[in-house]
């Protein structure tokens, strides 16, 4: 099946490719890796007549870190660079651990951790770690720049907050204090290289007590877009964390969820496996907690 015929412009800037939304409308896409986007043309499920590549931006590829600043990923930062870079993995685990388990090396090569979001599909797998760390995603549109914070940046599926002339340049997500722990668990139905049937992102804080200061789990493919849990999360928070708080606490989030039945699982058993994994997520985030304040202690 080919691709239908459609023209192909590359700005030279993110200003000018707003400028080209502004002017084509609903007749133009923008396509970053283009692994979500290629297959659409393809399938004619989109037939725009202008394709706006952001390929040529390398100002965009770059992923900046600095404990002071936080961390940037550019539009065009791919998934294996993120799942890689070393200080993700350090400071942001659950995070580097999904781009490392999205799709295959070819796509992970090619597709955007910002596309991934972009494409707005429920199951997206950084779209939890993203929601777990408080991720903001910096837009730009002609008349210059505005920051939308990740919990309400997804509308529904394939639907965002980015209204006409909007492109996303960056996320920002500030560095969680050192005794941090966070986790990223994924179910589907093949081991490897599947999409997502459930997904669920953990974050813990310590305070010096031994109580969470800070509790985050948000859940994926459970619902139209991805989400935060934040009845259970209070249940956590502000709490010492005990096997019983994180059993309940994981109940609270299946839920909070409304998963449908499709072609990857049954409606009822992805709100059961939402409970499993928000349990083993918060365990593991937890466990890491610990870990990593007796680093600091040490
Ligand atoms: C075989 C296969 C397996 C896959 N497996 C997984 C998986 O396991 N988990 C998963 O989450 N995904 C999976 N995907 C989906 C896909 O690879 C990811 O969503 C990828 O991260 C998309 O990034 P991209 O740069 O290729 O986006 P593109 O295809 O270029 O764009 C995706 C969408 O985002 C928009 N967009 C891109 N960049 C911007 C921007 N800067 N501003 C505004 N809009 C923008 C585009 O217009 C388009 O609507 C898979 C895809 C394939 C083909």
């Amino acid at each position: 099946m080919g691709l239908p015929k459609f023209s192909y412009i590359k700005p030279k800037n993110l200003k000018e490719a707003s400028a080209l939304l502004i002017e084509y409308g609903d007749t133009a896409r923008v396509m970053a890796g283009g692994t979500d986007l290629l297959i659409r043309l393809r399938h004619c499920a989109i037939t725009p007549q202008y394709v706006i590549g952001l390929s040529g931006l390398k100002e965009l590829e770059s992923i900046h870190y600095s404990n002071e600043s936080g961390l940037v990923i550019g539009a065009l930062a791919r998934l294996n660079q993120v799942a890689e870079h070393a200080d993700v993995r350090e400071r942001f685990p659950a995070l580097a651990h999904a781009a490392s388990i999205t799709a295959t090396v070819q796509i992970r090569n090619m597709g955007t951790v910002v596309g991934n979001i972009c494409n707005a599909a429920p199951s997206a797998d950084t779209a939890t770690p993203l929601l777990a760390y408080d991720a903001e995603v910096v837009v730009v549109h002609p008349g210059g720049e505005r920051t939308i914070p990740i919990d309400s940046f997804f509308r529904g599926p394939g639907l965002t907050a980015l209204e006409a002339g909007e492109l996303v340049k960056e996320l920002r997500i500030t560095v969680p204090p050192r005794s941090a722990g966070s986790d990223y668990q994924k179910l589907s139905a093949r081991s490897k290289v599947d999409i997502a049937a459930v997904g669920v992102s953990a974050l813990v804080v310590p305070d010096d007590q031994g109580r969470l200061a800070r509790v985050r789990i948000a859940m994926g493919a459970v619902a139209p877009v991805p989400l935060r849990a934040h009845r259970a999360e209070k249940i956590l928070e502000n709490q010492a964390p005990s096997d019983e708080l994180v059993r309940e606490s994981a109940r609270a989030a299946a839920d909070e969820c409304s998963p449908i039945s499709d072609v990857r699982a049954d409606g009822a058993y992805r709100r059961r496996m939402v409970e499993v994994l928000a349990e083993r997520a918060l365990k593991n985030s937890i466990q890491m907690a610990e870990e990593n304040k007796a680093g600091c202690e040490a």
